[in-house]
């Protein structure tokens, strides 16, 4: 059996989003801008696609454009957002815990002359409100706050922090980097008082290559890419029929299913909390995060890479840190401020709606196996 504890970083598609990319590969295959039935066809279903995307969001259709990933959606709205404020500034607030798609981007245009704040989490690996409001300035053009932290699942303040923007840097965009949240933290784009959002199709049951921007309705913003008209003239390229078929089928089915699967990934992170209470006190959780997915852990003494190696031979797939970082220690444990021993063993595991208690037991088995096998490190 293999334990898939892993669903942060990817989840399995869903039968029915596998089952609505190959219709929309073999039979409304049309391209949606042709002038025919088939392609009409295919625009009609576009359009269908777009509608369910949107209830799962709790916005307008004409608010959500596709786009390829989460990555994408994350570089355009921060891009978008600068070259909308270029007249008002050119400064940046963000977090020091934001996913590298945030992050590089940000690093980047303060390589280009903009300035960027980066507030630093507390121990608890939350972002303080005190500090955003030390931070916005008149100038400020753009502030980026991650609904859920990939690494720790913090759920961080992203609707007091937008409120706050809006009373002291009211011409600065709000955008939210809400991969980790969507469907599993409730939000709509309006409740949390924001105008740019991301979603990504793999982290919810849908196939990679596919997420959605939200962009508030009534602004008029930028586009990342220059090509044809598709996505209202602001994000060119033919569609991607199937991926959005199938991201649609993973939003509707995840929509109706979101009160019992936020319930379920809750009551097994809590299983997986006191299973290792009692057989392996020492892992000890790295922070108490609220969204009910992710579960960050560490065995002080032992390398995480290590561990998770170890653990995946044993059949049971859990991260260490963010798989975004393919070895490179994480930014986010750094700026938590964890002592060596803490930070360098830390791994993460992610539950979704699939998730059993199963899966956990058999963590709990082979970590007791690993830390057996392993010695812990000298340094
Ligand atoms: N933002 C967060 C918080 C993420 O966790 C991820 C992926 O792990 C991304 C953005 C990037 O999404 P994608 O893999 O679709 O590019």
């Amino acid at each position: 059996m293999t334990a898939y504890l892993d669903n942060a970083a990817t989840t399995r598609v869903s039968s029915a989003a596998a089952e609505a990319a190959v219709h929309a590969m073999t039979e409304d295959f049309g391209n949606p801008s042709a002038r025919y039935p088939l392609g009409s066809r295919a625009a009609k279903a576009l359009a269908a696609h777009r509608a369910d995307v949107a209830a799962a969001l709790g916005c307008e259709s004409r608010e959500v454009f596709f786009t390829s990933c989460g990555t994408e959606g994350d570089n355009w709205a921060i891009r978008g957002a600068l070259e909308l404020g270029r007249h008002t500034g050119r400064h940046i607030v963000t977090t020091a815990v934001e996913h590298a798609a945030v992050l590089e981007p940000c690093r980047r245009l303060e390589q280009e002359g903009c300035e960027v704040t980066w507030l630093a989490p507390g121990r608890d690996g939350n972002i303080s409100l005190e500090d955003l409001r030390a931070a916005l300035r008149p100038d400020t053009v753009l502030v980026s706050m991650m609904l859920v932290n990939n690494e720790l699942g913090t759920v961080l303040p992203v609707r007091e922090a937008a409120q706050l923007t809006r009373r002291l840097a009211p011409r600065a965009l709000f955008h939210c980097d809400a991969v980790q949240g969507f469907l599993k933290v409730p939000f709509t784009p309006r409740a949390l008082g924001i105008d740019l959002l991301t979603v990504s199709g793999h982290k919810i049951h849908a196939p990679k290559g596919v997420g959605a921007l939200y962009i508030r309705s009534g602004l008029r913003f930028p586009p990342l890419l220059l090509g044809g008209g598709q996505e209202n003239g602001l994000r060119p390229g033919t569609e991607a029929t199937a991926q959005i078929a199938a991201f649609a089928a993973a939003c509707r089915e995840g929509k109706s299913r979101m009160p019992q699967d936020i319930a379920h990934m809750r009551e097994l992170k809590e299983y997986t909390l006191a299973q290792l209470a009692e057989r392996l006190p020492e892992v000890r959780p790295v922070v108490q995060g609220d969204a009910p997915h992710i579960l960050a852990l560490t065995l002080p003494g032992y390398k995480a890479e290590v561990l998770v190696r170890v653990l995946g031979d044993l059949g049971v797939c859990v991260s260490a840190g963010s798989a975004c970082h393919r070895g490179r220690p994480s930014h986010v444990y750094a700026a938590l401020g964890l002592e060596k021993a803490w930070r360098e063993g830390v791994f993460r595991v992610s539950f979704s709606g699939e998730s059993t208690r199963a899966e956990v037991d058999a963590l709990v088995e082979a970590l007791l196996t690993a830390k057996e096998r392993l010695f812990p490190s000298m340094s």
